[in-house]
């Protein structure tokens, strides 16, 4: 997610300060670390990138958008075989939140179903009734390397459009963490943080092989993550479209008359832009602006994650967000869109904890942009000397204009810093060996660490800045 300067002083300025809820660090040993550490510990990085767990989560979303455009019904069935012993299932329900329940988003589960389950319940988590995270119980304990399946209805309500995963406006419908979504952490157990007031996200989700489905009024044209096959026939004054992509940690969706340009990059990614009617950018210099992007983050960050990527370009509402294989652009700005296009790989590819570590995404995803954009300003390299320190939790920010301040600008501007002072190449091929080792997993700081341990320069500045801590330090 990025807000374009002036909106981050708005959204600041209208949001109230939350009082904070302790966070209870539960982290112990995680499989995903411990596997690439093995590789990292051995004295070099892996040869190739690391492949997604093969025994990940298999989610299916069938989604159906009202005819009035303001609602989507749907059904969710997940395959889960835990890497722990689990009695129950956690999924975060992400319209439920502070930031974006006021606009009238609101996510409901109707019913639940499977074999093993015996009931579900809601936990407040900070979030607005019914709660912000749904549990369901199993009969009995599941055992590692078991499989349970579990099917979910679920009503969606979408509320003002707004700087959001969600929204209307006018007649494109949007939505994204839209559906429950399930909130396990590989080598840990389930992630149940709070909700806070602050605008960013506090997901964590594994990748899972996710197939779509998205019913929707015949006029509309749907963007979404994943290979989108061609749309079926109109019946009943409505067409369904679906997609596929074999490692989501969760997917976005637009709906609305599109128009779409499809080219291909230089390095195979299938690229879609979407633009409404009376854009502000053409479907030429979005795609354009898009290909740039991704063959520039290429050059130091390796091959695009995904075979695809689709940009809807929605009204201004100051910002971007990103999703697997899918940005939500909100704004006509080629920065902001490179720093989303950057999010395939920090957030995407190496997951993270936004909650307890988001840094890892945004300060990566603002580097990186500042990397391929010197000078464009959504990284400022003053930020260094600002208050606060860049790896705090989501609920030890004091506001949104304080986390924007601490994590982009400031770890930006850390990573930035590390860079010149370990030399360009040393540490690009440090932050390479660390996508590669972390690809598809939850990565932490220590990882970080892990593959700095050898550029105390770089690691300097971090520990500096507040980014990596002594609780960092590989074991
Ligand atoms: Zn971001």
């Amino acid at each position: 997610m990025t807000l374009r300067r002036s909106a981050v002083l708005a959204a600041a300025a209208v949001l109230l300060l939350s009082g904070c809820t302790s966070f209870v660090d539960t982290v112990t040993a995680r499989n995903g670390a411990d596997a690439e550490a093995s590789a990292l510990d051995e004295g070099g990085c892996p040869d190739r990138r690391a492949e997604p767990d093969p025994e990940r989560p298999e989610i299916s979303l069938d989604f159906r958008l009202a005819d009035d455009r303001r609602s989507v019904t749907g059904t969710e069935t997940v395959v889960f075989t835990p890497d722990l012993d689990v009695r129950e299932l956690v999924f975060r329900l992400v319209p439920n939140g502070p930031d974006s329940a006021p606009a009238g988003n609101r996510l409901v589960v109707d019913e639940v179903r499977g074999d093993d389950v015996a009931g579900g319940r809601y936990e407040a988590a900070g979030a607005v009734d019914p709660g912000g995270l749904y549990v369901v119980e199993l009969e009995g304990e599941l055992a590692a390397g078991e499989s349970t399946e579990v099917e979910l209805d679920f009503s969606l309500a979408l509320g003002a459009g707004g700087f959001d995963r969600f929204g209307v406006d006018g007649e494109v419908s949007w939505w994204a963490s839209g559906a429950p979504l399930l909130a396990w952490e590989p080598g840990v157990g389930w992630a149940q943080d709070p909700f806070v007031d602050v605008g960013g996200e506090t997901a964590t989700s594994p990748v899972a092989d996710t197939v779509v489905t998205v019913s929707a009024p015949e006029d509309l044209t749907v963007l979404m993550t994943g290979v989108r096959a061609a749309p079926s026939a109109p019946q009943e004054g409505r067409r369904t479209w679906t997609s596929e992509e074999p490692v989501a940690r969760d997917v976005g969706v637009a709906a609305g008359p599109f128009a779409t340009t499809d080219v291909t990059t230089p390095g195979g990614t299938r690229l879609t832009t979407g633009v409404l009617p009376g854009g502000d950018v053409s479907g030429d210099v979005l795609s354009a602006w898009t290909a740039s992007a991704i063959t520039d983050l290429e050059s130091f960050l390796g091959p695009f994650p995904y075979g695809t990527l689709t940009v809807a370009l929605l009204p201004d509402h100051g910002g971007g967000i990103e999703y697997p294989s899918m940005i939500f652009e909100a704004s006509p700005s080629r920065e902001v869109l490179v720093h989303e296009v950057a999010h395939q790989w920090f957030y995407g590819m190496v997951g993270n904890s936004q909650f307890r570590d988001p840094w890892l995404d945004e300060a990566f995803a603002s580097w990186a942009e500042a990397v391929v954009d010197p000078g464009s300003g959504l990284v400022s390299e003053d930020a260094l000397t600002s208050p606060g320190p860049v790896g705090a939790a989501m609920d030890e920010y004091e506001s949104t204009r304080s986390y924007f301040r601490q994590v982009y600008d400031k770890g930006g501007a850390a990573l930035l810093a590390a860079q010149r002072a370990a030399g360009e190449e040393a540490f690009d091929a440090a932050i390479r060996c660390y996508v590669d080792a972390t690809a598809w997993s939850i990565a932490t700081p220590t990882d970080v660490y892990r593959v700095l341990d050898d550029l105390p320069a770089a690691l300097d500045v971090l520990i500096d800045a507040g980014a990596l801590g002594k609780d960092d330090v590989p074991g």
